[in-house]
């Protein structure tokens, strides 16, 4: 069974905001709010340094806070690429997973449930790249099998130099930035 997850080049990336844009519009996110969004950090030391542009989201952790301080198991691992998603039936608004969340990835969704990125689920079954990734005008995004070592995923995180977000936490992030 796949395990999913990204790999951003921020060395490619130019914050153009397509894959926020698209973001909203694939998955009707309403107005106010955003399943992705992207950031600017200044990393290294003088004079060595570099402005990292970053596209970042939920990510889909692989060991994640927000499934299990859940108290109606609305947040899960889903069993179609091991995703962290959530069953807004079943959800009831009470923002535990938000508060556990390191990333800031989850907001509640006007309807009452919490809402963040599926990775668009509905494309990747379809066989398709999640829309951020499809509409990236460099490029710079990789969707794939991280358990698949013949993946482009894979293939980037051996040879790339690479980071993830906030490691020290412990929830072993599933979105890889090469630098
Ligand atoms: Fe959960 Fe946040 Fe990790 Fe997404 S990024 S799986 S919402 S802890
Ligand atoms: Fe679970 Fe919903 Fe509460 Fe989040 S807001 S912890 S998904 S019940």
């Amino acid at each position: 069974m796949a395990r999913f997850g990204m790999v951003i080049d921020t060395t490619r990336c130019v914050g153009c905001m397509d894959c926020v844009v698209a973001c909203k519009t694939e998955n009707e996110v309403p107005q106010g709010y955003c399943r992705d969004w992207i950031v600017e950090e200044a990393r290294g030391a003088f004079p060595d340094l570099q402005l990292e542009i970053r596209s970042e989201r939920c990510n889909h952790c692989d060991n994640p806070p927000c499934v299990w301080c859940c108290p109606t198991g609305a947040s899960h691992v889903s069993d179609f690429g091991k995703l962290v998603q959530i069953d807004k039936e079943v959800c009831i608004g009470c923002k535990a997973c938000l508060a556990a969340c390191p990333y800031d990835a989850r907001y509640i969704h006007p309807d009452g449930y919490a809402d963040k990125c599926t990775f668009c689920e509905h494309r990747i079954k379809d066989g398709l790249d999640p829309a951020c990734v499809a509409v990236c005008p460099t490029h710079c995004m990789h969707f794939g099998d991280l358990d698949d070592p013949d993946s482009e995923v894979s293939r980037l995180i051996l040879s790339r130099r690479h980071h993830t977000l906030l490691a020290a936490a412990g929830t072993k992030p599933r979105i890889y930035f090469l630098t």
